[in-house]
């Protein structure tokens, strides 16, 4: 029987930014931990959770937050920018993809402390469908002996992984 890979949240949103790095985060190619971008999103992750709060693990994935609503679950993500709306949209479907199939009905909601902005997040069949095919891909990259070449994006200025993949070049 083959093992399935299982697939984190931070796949995902990687997944959704760029398929290279993808690949790298899975082989556990180290990035630059030295990286500006690294250090700020780790200190507004553990400065807005608190030293009491603790993450939540379920299943593969690591959910920020959870709160009740009314009759209402909400898991909420906490991210540094709003600019990667659409990994980050993705990542918190993905926790309410797995929260639900463990038979637990949640809504998403991204928080975005750093423009004081939050944005709700509901899961539909249309993307599970997107979610199940992007599962499926990211499992088929990491079976792959070497990464999907680099392919230039604006990401790319921000990544910790620019030396490596664009060393010199402009
Ligand atoms: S530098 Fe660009 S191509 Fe390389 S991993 Fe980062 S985002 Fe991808």
């Amino acid at each position: 029987m083959t093992v399935e890979l299982p697939v984190t949240g931070t796949d995902i949103w990687y997944y959704f930014i760029c398929k290279r790095e993808c690949w790298l985060m899975i082989h556990r190619i180290a990035p630059d931990e030295e990286d500006e971008n690294l250090e700020i999103g780790r200190f507004i992750h553990e400065y807005r959770l608190g030293r009491q709060k603790k993450e939540l693990s379920v299943d593969s994935v690591q959910l920020d937050r959870i709160k009740k609503v009314g009759d209402h679950l909400i898991v909420q993500e906490i991210k540094k920018s709003s600019r990667f709306l659409e990994s980050s949209r993705y990542q918190l479907l993905y926790y309410l993809q797995t929260l639900k199939k463990m038979g637990i009905e949640a809504k998403g909601e991204l928080v975005f402390p750093e423009e004081r902005k939050k944005e709700s997040v509901i899961l539909t069949p249309e993307e599970e469908r997107v979610l199940d095919r992007a599962v499926a891909e990211i499992r088929h990259i990491a079976r792959q002996p070497v990464p999907p070449p680099p392919k230039k994006i604006n990401y790319c200025r921000k990544c910790a992984y620019r030396d490596y993949c664009w060393a010199g070049e402009e």
